[in-house]
């Protein structure tokens, strides 16, 4: 992938559209009366920034009512302090979001959503995609077609089972037998925070308390570090957490027939601070780095890391291999979405914009290039371009993860099947499109070991196998559900 994260990866790829699998969306919430919740909220959100830069926003709960800002822009863009000062309350639900269905960039699709039941307001976040089913077109059409996201039809679905059931908890537990895709959710009322997670848990989900006693709800770990609060535990598959006046208060939801959490939050999506369900993920990188070294060992004088996520599995590979790291890729990470050229020439510079080799550490010596993924491939093929042109002899790609030849559905962007580089290639033609002096890609086993650490092992690997854990859209690509 090389340019590796949402905000930088746009590629010169003719369409402007990223050369990565693009992270869907980041959750934080905070249940702590006393404490400046809103506040805690935007550090939260920042910790999970890498997840989604189109939009932010929070909402606050003071017992009696909702109030919420949100816009589009990078947290600290969205947020100034009149805003932070007017989200009075003693619970916030916060959002940073990439848009993977629905309406894109726009103030309208930001998060949170607020809705009501009767005369109780929600506000809902949403990480996730959900499939668009009979049962959300109904949500839609209920409200004369007039709604553009998931979220918002989930919102319909669940508050019309929260008046069929009589409690919010048992409004979402039936709504999530209707609701099929990936979600982990939280849901705040005036009163409380109800976090869920899908009956698979395929997007991560924990729970942390702060030194007060309050409780947080993040994405990820990293979330939590930021606030100074405790990891408990991650929210189980389809289970719907309560934390309220009563404290943390859990029941479980429908079961699915497999766990299948994303094996893509370790190579990829997560940040390399955090632990997901007991893995540590810069420690799973480090280990896939090794895996692949002696899965595909080579001869070579150093091992570079494709900024930023390649760099952790590159030492992995370098420690495993006896070959030395070294940085010899220089990253600029000021270059933003918004950065798209005009013209082709122009896009052509546009890897240049972001990643720079250092002549000076790789002329005349013989390159193993370690990255996390292949998506379309238009990356690595400017990046080895540039890394020849800066003076390698010879440069090795050794990728991370399985070759990503499916389309995901679960809350990530990818391309199209069609554009996926390795659908359909064998690894010789995709290193020699790409220019590459070899190629080599982990096998599903040795991503599974590296990840061995996770204390359940149940994953989807759909983008690389095409056997997807439930259901998908109709027209996707002819696949398997495992489920
Ligand atoms: S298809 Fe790939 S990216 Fe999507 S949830 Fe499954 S493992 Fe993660």
């Amino acid at each position: 992938m090389g340019a590796t994260r949402a905000d930088e990866s746009m590629e010169a790829n003719g369409t402007g559209a990223p050369d990565a699998l693009e992270e869907a969306c980041g959750v934080f919430a905070v249940y702590a009366p006393g404490e400046d919740v809103a506040r805690l909220t935007a550090y939260g959100l920042q910790a999970l920034q890498h997840r989604g830069q189109e939009s932010a926003g929070i909402a606050t709960g003071d017992g009696e009512c909702l109030r919420c800002h949100k816009g589009i822009g990078l947290v600290t863009q969205v947020f100034d302090d009149a805003a932070m000062d007017s989200l009075t309350g003693h619970l916030a639900v916060g959002h940073v979001r990439y848009s993977t269905s629905g309406a894109a960039a726009s103030s309208d699709a930001a998060q949170p959503h607020l809705s009501a039941i009767d005369d109780v307001a929600i506000a809902l976040v949403h990480n996730g995609t959900l499939l668009d089913t009979d049962r959300l077109q109904r949500a839609r059409a209920a409200q004369g077609g007039s709604m553009d996201t998931d979220t918002k039809a989930a919102c319909l679905v669940i508050a019309e089972a929260t008046r069929e059931t009589g409690s919010v908890r048992q409004g979402i537990r039936w709504a999530m037998g209707e609701l099929q895709g990936a979600y982990a959710m939280v849901l705040a009322t005036p009163e409380a925070l109800y976090a869920f997670r899908d009956p698979c848990g395929i997007r991560p989900l924990c729970i942390g308390r702060l030194p007060s006693g309050g409780w947080v709800v993040s994405s990820e770990t990293c979330g939590l570090d930021i606030v100074g609060a405790a990891y408990v535990r991650d929210i189980e598959p389809g289970e719907v957490a309560r934390l309220g006046a009563e404290g943390l208060d859990s029941e479980l939801g429908p079961a699915a027939a497999r766990r299948a959490s994303c094996i893509f939050e370790y190579v990829y999506f997560a940040r390399p601070d955090s632990v997901i369900d007991g893995q540590s993920v810069y420690q799973a990188r480090r280990a896939m780095g090794a895996a692949l070294a002696r899965e595909a060992p080579v001869e070579a004088d150093l091992v570079l890391g494709a900024p930023d996520s390649g760099t952790p599995a590159a030492t992995g590979y370098a420690e495993a291999s006896g070959i030395p790291y070294a940085f010899g890729i220089v990253k600029n990470h000021y270059v933003g979405r918004t950065f798209i050229q005009p013209t082709q020439a122009m896009r052509e510079r546009g890897i240049k914009l972001k990643l720079n080799p250092l002549p000076s550490v790789i002329a005349g010596k013989r390159l193993v290039v370690v990255d996390d993924s292949i998506v379309r491939g238009t990356t690595s093929r400017q990046l080895v371009a540039m890394l020849y042109e800066a003076g390698a002899v010879e440069v090795h790609l050794r990728i991370v993860s399985p070759e990503v030849a499916w389309p995901c559905f679960y809350g990530i962007d990818t391309a199209s099947r069609s554009q996926l580089l390795a659908a359909g290639r064998s690894v010789g033609a995709m290193n020699e499109w790409i220019g590459s002096s070899s190629l080599a890609f982990l096998s599903l086993e040795g991503l599974r070991s590296a990840v061995s650490g996770a204390r359940h092992q149940g994953w989807c690997e759909a983008c690389f196998t095409g056997s997807y854990p439930m259901a998908v859209p109709d027209d996707a690509p002819s696949s398997s559900t495992g489920a």
